[in-house]
């Protein structure tokens, strides 16, 4: 099958491709948003043996910190936590401040090199293939991601985006239909779920991404780990 073949299918069609083809070899990167969670749900109900894992950067939100664990209990999954070297984060801290990320984008991509770029790296060295529940009407960043094909900053990888095409309708009716938890920030009108200092409520109209790094240009808005270098 090639690549340009996958985008005609649906997402459980692509779940059913990839499980048996790559087992626990397959990661899904969570950061706990609601796209993730439909995914979550999407694999155990498959009973498959996905390697779900989340970069914690040790500024998420509390609520984060709950979704992870209501996932835990609710699905019985193991979450693989990688968090950034603490020498580096030391270093990054003792030397420019706790928000360093507001001063510049070259900061702020030092900041989420350290926290979350290093740790994605481990990871995925542990991995054949890996899946994001990124969606391209999230963001002017995101408009061409493809459902799947190969990392094209990890060439050994295989990336897999199987909600690429769906809509946040489609995402809250899946929720709805299957009863899926999600992260309470949501309902706080928090779109995007990121760390605390660089994610903010938006307003009604406001595109969904415009909370993440606010103080940021629209096209600067992504943190690297999905951004082809
Ligand atoms: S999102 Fe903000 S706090 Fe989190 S790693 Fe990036 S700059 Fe640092």
């Amino acid at each position: 099958m090639k690549w340009i073949d996958f985008e005609a299918k649906s997402a459980e069609e692509i779940l059913a491709w990839a499980v048996p083809k790559f087992g626990s070899r397959l990661g899904l990167a969570s950061s706990f948003g609601m796209e993730d969670m439909v995914l979550i749900d999407m694999i155990s109900k498959m009973n498959a043996p996905v390697t779900v894992f989340t970069l914690d950067t040790g500024r998420l939100h509390e609520e984060t910190y709950a979704t992870m664990e209501k996932a835990r209990s609710r699905y019985g999954i193991e979450i693989k936590s990688y968090f950034p070297k603490s020498a580096d984060v030391e270093t990054l801290v003792s030397t420019k401040g706790f928000y360093s990320f507001r001063e510049s984008i070259e900061n702020r991509k030092e900041c989420c090199a350290i926290r979350k770029m290093e740790p994605l790296s481990r990871a995925l060295s542990e991995l054949d293939a890996w899946m994001t529940g990124l969606r391209r009407e999230q963001s002017v960043t995101r408009t061409d991601i493809p459902k799947a094909g190969p990392d094209l900053n990890n060439l050994h990888l295989v990336k897999l985006n199987p909600l690429a095409d769906w809509t946040e309708d489609q995402v809250k009716a899946y929720i709805e239909k299957h009863e899926v938890p999600v992260n309470p920030l949501h309902q706080r009108n928090f779109p995007s779920i990121g760390c605390a200092p660089c994610t903010r409520a938006i307003e009604p109209g406001e595109d969904i991404r415009s909370g993440r790094w606010w103080w940021e240009n629209p096209e600067h808005k992504e943190c690297g780990l999905h951004r082809p270098k």
